[in-house]
């Protein structure tokens, strides 16, 4: 047990009572629809997190690469969604977690790919379990509900030799949505979507046994998911300020924030100085897009209350200038003062560090691993 003020900066903290919270309030919203919950565990990245966000469900996780899936493995996970299209080289890799007992479950959108899969689990000997990726209207990757190709990569995997799981979805455009209402008919599209997909599988002779969607906006405000049998938010665990934005958190919800140090104070300039740039927060701004005076994140002091109006306005690697539109209160930001900065997009800002720090009313009372890389 250490002292918030003990911690080197920056670092990465994390409130255990706002992350109970977060997963509480999913958890019960998941049950009260009716759906398993297979979170994706590509923010968290934490064995400690994921044990206490499948609580209560099947066990399942979803991952985004396949560090995570072997880091997984090895804390005891033994139903994990690898929910990134896979290519052939990376199946020694898939079955050697299968061979272990893993039921580690690919995807793809393609009749090439999902032939490959089969041919090559012939060869190492293991049979692959395959979700076929749906668009329910993000733009990124899947086959149209309708489009004739669905049935065409169905029959490949089958022929190829993998066993069809069933189809998956994610509708990243409910990051663009603006608004409850827009939430929900988002969050309808994806369930009647990824639904109608699996009905026109079954429709075809093919035994579907899971319909999994979901992301953090969607799982907040999906009002029913009838078809579906899992959702796989990840966000909503930690939080942050494009999720605060969205409307699927508040932003007293946000769970993690970057502890930095002020090293310069420019009253000339009304800046000051902290040890916490592009590495540490990450370069990403997406809750600009919504909120004015977001930039690279808000401040809080170390104690975690809000510095109303002060936001990192611009970074370089190491280096991050704070400001505001107000005169700064420079007799409380001293250098050598500590603050806390709530992030954009905690996926990506927590992709810089190895571990949090798990903070319990001001103390720091352990230090949880996360897996990076891939
Ligand atoms: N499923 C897939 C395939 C994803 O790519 C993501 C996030 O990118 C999620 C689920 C989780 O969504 P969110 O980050 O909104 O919680």
């Amino acid at each position: 047990m250490s002292q918030l003020s003990e911690l080197p900066t920056p670092s990465l903290v994390l409130d255990h009572a706002r992350l109970d919270r977060n997963l509480t309030r999913m958890a019960e919203r998941m049950r009260a629809l009716g759906v398993d919950l297979k979170p994706h565990l590509k923010t968290a990245k934490s064995a400690e997190i994921a044990r206490r966000a499948t609580q209560g469900f099947s066990g399942g996780i979803t991952v985004s690469t396949l560090a995570e899936a072997a880091y997984f493995a090895e804390a005891g996970f033994r139903d994990i969604t690898y929910a990134v299209g896979i290519v052939p080289a990376k199946l020694e890799e898939a079955a050697a977690l299968i061979r272990r007992d893993v039921e580690l479950t690919l995807v793809s959108d393609h009749p090439a790919m999902a032939r490959a899969v089969g041919e090559q689990g012939d060869k190492l000997g293991v049979r692959f379990p395959l979700l076929i990726e749906i668009d329910t209207g993000s733009g990124r990757a899947g086959l149209d509900p309708d489009s004739a190709l669905l049935i065409d990569v169905a029959r490949a995997v089958t022929e190829g030799g993998s066993e069809l799981v069933g189809v998956l979805t994610h509708a990243g455009h409910s990051y663009d949505a603006k608004g409850p209402e827009e939430l929900r008919r988002v969050a309808e599209q994806e369930r009647a979507g990824v639904a109608r997909a699996s009905e026109r599988l079954r429709q075809a002779g093919f035994a579907i046994k899971r319909v999994s969607a979901g992301s953090t906006p969607t799982a907040a405000f999906a009002e029913r998911l009838q078809g579906v049998t899992d959702m796989r938010p990840g966000i909503y665990m930690l939080g942050d300020l494009m999720q605060a934005a969205i409307g699927s958190c508040a932003v007293e919800d946000i769970a993690v924030s970057v502890l930095a140090s002020v090293i310069g104070a420019y009253p000339e300039r009304n800046q000051v100085l902290i040890d916490a740039g592009s590495l540490a927060l990450s370069a990403d701004r997406s809750a600009n897009s919504r909120w004015a005076d977001v930039g690279y994140g808000w401040v809080l002091n170390e104690a975690g209350r809000r510095l109303d109006g002060l936001y990192v306005a611009s970074v370089h690697q190491e280096h991050g200038f704070v400001t505001s539109r107000a005169p700064l209160p420079f007799e409380r930001l001293q250098p050598g003062t500590r603050l806390r900065i709530l992030p954009n997009h905690g996926c990506i800002t927590a992709a810089a560090y190895d571990h949090y720090h798990v903070l319990e009313g001001g103390e720091v009372v352990a230090e949880w691993e996360r897996v990076n890389g891939w």
